[in-house]
């Protein structure tokens, strides 16, 4: 089947799909999350997703979320980073997002806490954990989840922890892939079992727009989908 030719309507039909895929992982309609992924396209796109509906978005550089906070200032769009952080950026995100979704070390925690404390804000936050073997992907070791969530729940009381987010390893075998959210899954329960104060792991961020229907089988509450309802990146990738 053709993906619509409208922003609004590939949205639609995302939502429609994990409607489908929620209920078909035994789960209620409507329990993920769609965060649609703006990173390379112009405002006027993210505006048309501001028409149908969306309000949060999320971005992969600090200096674009700072930008787009004021070009888009007339709106209600809420702003999440989902890239990697530089410590020495963490002032735009404690003043412009609402989230933080790629937080994985205790000085870019420590360096967030202390910027929110200047702006009197503080942020939703989701830790991410590395769960696929290339050296290209961020995020923390999953051996040091425990302690670093210990960390955060005593020393950054401005960042609101509520869950984890991973990305995928980059294979062609779908089991491969899917591993990565089962481990994120499992590590989220493991976790819990532990029952860490202050730290609420409700929501987990996975799935992109190329293997979002595994993670939703796998757990996903929340999916990150850039090129499926925007289109292809790769003509701006320059
Ligand atoms: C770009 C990006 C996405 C969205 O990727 P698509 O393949 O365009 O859906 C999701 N998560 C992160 C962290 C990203 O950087």
């Amino acid at each position: 089947m053709a993906a619509p030719s409208t922003i609004a309507g590939r949205i639609a039909a995302i939502r429609q799909r994990l409607d489908t895929l929620a209920i078909e992982a035994g789960r209620t309609p409507g329990s993920v999350t769609l965060l649609p992924v703006s990173k390379t396209f112009d405002d006027a796109a993210v505006r048309e997703a501001i028409a149908a509906g969306m309000t949060r978005f999320g971005e992969n550089k600090a200096q674009d979320i700072r930008a787009r906070a004021a070009s888009l200032a007339d709106t209600p769009a809420q702003w999440v980073m989902i890239g990697h952080l530089q410590t020495n950026k963490a002032k735009e995100i404690a003043r412009h997002a609402s989230e933080i979704q790629s937080l994985d070390r205790r000085e870019l925690a420590l360096a967030l806490q202390r910027r929110l404390e200047l702006e009197g804000r503080s942020l939703d936050a989701l830790v991410q954990v590395k769960t696929s073997p290339e050296p290209s992907k961020f995020g923390l070791d999953p051996e040091e989840l425990e302690d670093f969530l210990r960390f955060l729940a005593t020393e950054t009381p401005r960042l609101k922890v509520q869950g984890l987010m991973t990305m995928a390893v980059n294979d062609a075998d779908p089991q491969a892939v899917r591993a990565c959210f089962r481990r994120l899954r499992e590590l989220r329960d493991a976790m819990r079992e532990r029952g860490i104060p202050g730290v609420s792991l409700e929501r987990l961020s996975m799935g992109m727009s190329g293997d979002y229907e595994l993670a939703v089988a796998e757990g996903s509450t929340e999916v990150r989908i850039g090129s499926a309802i925007f289109g292809d990146r790769s003509y701006n990738a320059a």
